[in-house]
């Protein structure tokens, strides 16, 4: 009876283990940071295979360095006719910038440069530098023409806000008509995910303390972009200043809004990666504003005294970690 009992369990994890669906991972690196794609199920080698030459494309297209970018094209003065993905993040990107009243300014790539975000050679320019810089940054100046692009002198466009936001939501696409109906990317800080886990039970996604290695909160989700911003992320510190890489286009210096870090949950990725670039430029006070003006993303915004403010729609989704268990919490509501 007991031999019976036990070949019966042993059945049954066997069962429990083959209906469980095989695992597909990738990890590489593009875009400047490591990419880790998971899927699930059947076709999922061949999802992450076309997963993985999309995003290496995107790279080669939107990267402002690369040798074969329409961007670098572009900012060195060509007039450049464009790839639908190019054409297409371009335009999302740009209704964005107008969106947001330019916190979001996709021709901030001078200002970035002078500050040596792009180099890693950090200074910080005098403010007649800057002031000059501050003329060229202006995304009405954009315009593409029967596909072609042609920046006016000194106009220079850098994608990094987006780029990968973009480029998760393509990952999405891929998975879909594959067929997949569980995924988890992540690019760099982006976490995008498609459906549930394999069980059934929704993807948890952690989110960085901004001070240490850390996660201080995390979030339930399924099919949703977590996006990221943080003044920690990339940095510099000169005479006890901290300098961080996001810059608010209307003084050409680090945005001082009294954010550390700023999350956007929401299905589109693109749109998750303007808004924490956009809503750490805002501050807490607009982005609650921005945030009631639409109805299509959360966030979860640390303040720089520690304070953490989050949107009623994901009450029931956010927990606390680690060291931050029982802290305070602010929820805003519509
Ligand atoms: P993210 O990490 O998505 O917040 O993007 C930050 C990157 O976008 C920076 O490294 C800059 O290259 C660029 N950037 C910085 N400030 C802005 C801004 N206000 N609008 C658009 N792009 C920005
Ligand atoms: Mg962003």
């Amino acid at each position: 009876m007991k031999a019976f009992r036990l070949s019966a369990l042993l059945l049954a994890v066997l069962l429990l283990a083959g209906c469980a669906p095989k695992t597909y991972t990738s990890t590489f690196f593009a875009m400047d940071t490591v990419m880790e794609l998971t899927a699930y199920g059947s076709g999922g080698d061949e999802a992450l295979a076309d997963a993985q030459a999309l995003v290496e494309e995107l790279d080669r297209l939107l990267s402002v360095t690369g040798e074969d970018s329409e961007i670098r094209a572009a900012n060195r003065g060509e007039t450049v006719l464009l790839s639908d993905s190019t054409a297409d993040l371009l335009s999302l990107a740009l209704g964005l910038c107008a969106d947001t009243r330019g916190a979001l300014d996709v021709t901030i790539y001078p200002v970035v440069r002078a500050w040596g975000f792009t180099t890693g050679q950090y200074q910080v320019p005098d403010s007649g530098t800057l002031s000059a810089l501050l003329d060229s940054v202006d995304y009405t100046q954009v315009v593409v023409e029967s596909g072609a692009l042609t920046l006016p002198g000194g106009v220079e466009l850098d994608l990094g806000s987006v780029a990968k936001g973009y480029t998760g939501d393509r990952i999405m696409s891929i998975f879909q008509e594959a067929g997949l109906t569980s995924a988890k990317i992540t690019l760099g800080g982006n976490v995008q995910v498609l459906g549930n886990k394999p069980d059934g039970s929704p993807w948890r996604v952690g989110i960085r303390d901004p001070g240490s290695d850390g996660y201080a909160f995390v979030v339930e989700v399924t099919d949703r972009a977590v996006v990221t911003s943080g003044g920690y992320e990339r940095y510099f510190e000169q005479d006890g200043v901290r300098y961080w890489h996001i810059i608010d286009p209307a003084t050409g210096c680090p945005a001082r809004s009294g954010l550390v870090s700023v999350t956007i949950i929401s299905q589109s990725g693109v749109l998750a990666d303007a808004l924490s670039t956009a809503l750490f430029v805002m501050g807490a006070e607009q982005a609650a504003d921005y945030w009631r003006a639409r109805d299509d993303f959360d966030f979860i915004l640390i303040g720089e005294d520690g304070s953490v403010t989050i949107t009623e729609g994901i009450e029931d989704s956010f927990s606390f970690s680690g060291d931050w268990e029982n802290h305070s919490l602010e929820v805003i509501r519509r």
